[in-house]
């Protein structure tokens, strides 16, 4: 009964959390059926963490746009699969997608470099229907852009053993019908989008009593 009453006080903090503006940087639009998989990956991978996010297009922001929380996704290379796969860069950084730091702090400023993910895509998309595989790829850029916002949202580079936060991604990963972030990481990320809606919420007014979180 506890743990039931616990549960439902959570969800609907949680259900409160104001979103995040992703700032979506990309060198061209994304197909519409990319940018469907990819937002509906994302979401489901957030579902039960009370995080939700609003998607922007830097090219159409205007300068008196403002956001109160956000956080910019580059994207190096053109993210669909019926274009020629671009050349895999040599040198600099292998990963599929990073988060920039300044010293231990991770900010708000992830480059995901889409050559790469297409490149891991090869095999696994290979025979696949056009529509198949530019699901597969926007599936794929959620897993990858929700292994680092994890990491942009719990302050830490640190990696779970399973699941989207584990360090490393494999085809398989990236393109199974389900992968998300194990219990462990869903309950962390819960409790920084609770903290951060407790920052977020109005002092109470003069006379009324504050509640048990604000005390
Ligand atoms: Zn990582």
């Amino acid at each position: 009964m506890w743990i039931k009453f616990v549960l439902l006080s959570a969800l609907s903090v949680c259900a409160l959390a104001s979103p995040i503006a992703l700032i979506i940087d990309a060198p061209s639009p994304m197909p519409r059926e990319v940018a469907f998989s990819f937002r509906q990956e994302l979401d489901q991978a957030f579902g039960e963490t009370g995080y939700r996010f609003t998607w922007i297009d830097r090219a159409k922001m205007r300068p008196e746009d403002s956001f109160p929380d956000l956080v910019v996704v580059r994207f190096q290379s053109e993210c669909r699969m019926d274009t020629p796969t671009p050349r895999v860069t040599a040198g600099g950084p292998h990963a599929l997608a990073w988060t920039h730091r300044t010293g231990q702090e991770m900010l708000p400023f992830m480059e995901v470099d889409c050559a790469r993910v297409r490149n891991m895509l090869r095999v696994v998309a290979n025979g696949e229907p056009m529509a198949a595989r530019q699901e597969m790829i926007g599936r794929a850029l959620g897993r990858v852009v929700a292994h680092e916002l994890y990491h942009v949202l719990t302050g830490s580079p640190a990696h779970a053993v399973a699941g989207i936060a584990q360090p490393s991604l494999s085809p398989a990963h990236l393109v199974s019908p389900a992968l998300g972030f194990t219990p462990r990481e869903v309950n962390l990320l819960a409790q920084r989008s609770m903290a951060a809606e407790r920052t977020q919420a109005p002092l109470p007014a003069a006379g009324e009593p504050a509640s048990d979180s604000a005390r």
